[in-house]
């Protein structure tokens, strides 16, 4: 069984997957409590699923990418099974995980979107580092989320020091939502010389930044 706060099918908003209509699994529970989190709903409640349920559900979307996200998926032992168990039936599946968790154990046809966590969320410290070390360069994404200028200069450090623009598919440079400016942001990036990739978060422009399930 696990513990399901949503799913629903909607438009990927985030990733170099961006725009792309997606199913989304969002699992509840997650043990980290980042300062800008915007999924704090996903903390406690949510409804107890079979896998065969989860996979019925799913399949009524009939749409083959697929998000295993959260609160932190990979916190639920039995995500590992839900995850394999999608990939035997051939769906593309994005783990959007913040970082925490080991993902060493994620079927290896998982598409993994990492979150690297900076200062300014308050959980910098726990961030697992050797799942850096696991990234394939085909398939798998890195995320910062930046609030300040203290964020940005921690990941233009990990970036180079984990050589993260040649290990990673992408490496996603993200505003939290309403904190920072998005021009100066853009400036960074660009006097930077990285080869990295601005993202916004697609949905929060479609259906604004407080819904749920879309
Ligand atoms: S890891 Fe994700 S879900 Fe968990 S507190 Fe941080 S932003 Fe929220």
């Amino acid at each position: 069984m696990l513990r399901v706060t949503e799913i629903f099918h909607s438009i990927q908003g985030e990733s170099t997957h961006a725009g792309r209509p997606c199913t989304f699994v969002r699992l509840t529970g997650c043990p980290m409590r980042c300062t800008w989190c915007d999924s704090e709903y996903t903390f406690t409640g949510g409804e107890h699923f079979t896998l065969d349920a989860i996979m019925q559900r799913v399949r009524e979307f009939g749409c083959k990418l697929l998000e295993v996200t959260g609160g932190e998926p990979l916190a639920q032992r039995e995500a590992f099974d839900l995850i394999k168990r999608l990939c035997e039936e051939d769906y593309e599946v994005l783990i959007e995980t913040g970082g925490y968790v080991s993902t060493e154990d994620v079927d290896p046809r998982a598409k993994i979107i990492l979150d690297i966590k900076c200062p300014a969320s308050g959980e910098a410290e726990r961030n697992h580092w050797p799942n850096l070390d696991r990234l394939r360069v085909d398939q798998d994404e890195v995320k910062f989320v930046i609030a300040d200028r203290a964020d940005w200069d921690f990941a233009t450090r990990i970036i180079k020091e984990y050589e993260l623009e040649r290990r990673a598919k992408a490496v996603l440079i993200s505003p939290a939502w309403e904190q920072i400016d998005l021009q100066e942001l853009a400036s960074w990036i660009t006097q930077s010389g990285l080869n990295v990739r601005m993202q916004l978060q697609l949905h929060k422009y479609i259906w604004g930044s407080d819904a749920h399930g879309v």
